[in-house]
């Protein structure tokens, strides 16, 4: 593998010929050292672990319901909030501040004000999703209360519903609520 060269502009005209710096595209001199590349570098480093570990995870779990998968990241949203907002009262409780405590409340600072407004986002969205979705929703889960109150019934043993009679009645019930199309609620 050759070393990538640097190739920014020189002031005699030409391009530079230093080896740029691992990660970048520039070398010491022209921009390779300065703080955003850096914190690219460390980001790219950090995506890059976490896609390791996402594929050891192998096959991804389904997308539920919009709803409940947006109600999952807001819980999760609240709880990092929670976590950092205890961090930060926590560094607070210190009597006396060095330099390296100031900087380190700084960034708890900004993570935690970060994490309230991407929970505050998400709630928003939440709120936002038009009113088709939620009724779909609560039609949904109101099929589904049936479906299961009529199988209740059915299985009930006053009745005395042999197995097959209870499988028939089953299948019947579904196909009565797929034709108020309501077929999700019941697959
Ligand atoms: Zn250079």
């Amino acid at each position: 593998m050759t070393a990538r060269l640097c190739g920014a502009k020189t002031r005699a005209g030409g391009t530079c010929k230093r080896v740029a710096l691992t990660g970048t595209n520039r070398c010491q001199f022209h921009g390779g050292k300065s703080p955003q590349v850096q914190a690219a570098i460390r980001r790219r480093s950090e995506e890059a672990h976490c896609r390791t570990l996402l594929e050891r995870l192998g096959e991804p779990e389904p997308v539920g319901h919009p709803v409940e998968e947006l109600l999952g990241i807001a819980s999760e949203a609240k709880a990092w909030s929670g976590v950092l907002r205890e961090r930060l009262s926590e560094l607070q409780s210190f009597e006396s501040h060095d330099r390296t405590g100031a900087e380190q409340e700084k960034a708890v600072v900004s993570l935690y004000e970060r994490s309230l407004d991407r929970t505050g986002r998400i709630l928003h969205e939440l709120a936002s999703l038009d009113l088709d979705t939620r009724l779909a929703v609560s039609e949904q889960e109101r099929a589904r209360l049936l479906l299961n109150l009529v199988l209740r019934v059915l299985e009930a043993s006053d009745l005395n519903l042999d197995a097959r009679q209870i499988l028939t009645a089953r299948a019947r019930v579904a196909t009565e609520l797929r034709s108020l199309s309501l077929q999700e609620a019941v697959v």
